[in-house]
């Protein structure tokens, strides 16, 4: 585990690929990348994790 830089405040999202392999929002990556040059979870294929919904079944 390389820890170089510190001034990311979260860590990098953890998509499921399995998830991610259809979408056509993410090509697969299962993240997207905003314009602030943040990666964050693809809202079309990944569930959001543990907000405050419990209701999506896991495989
Ligand atoms: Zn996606």
């Amino acid at each position: 585990m390389a820890h170089g830089a510190h001034r990311t405040p979260l860590l990098p999202p953890r998509p499921d690929l399995g998830l991610a392999r259809d979408c056509e929002v993410c090509l697969g990556w299962g993240t997207v990348v905003t314009r602030d040059g943040d990666h964050e979870l693809c809202h079309a294929c990944q569930a959001a994790p543990a907000d405050d919904r419990d209701a999506i079944p896991s495989d």
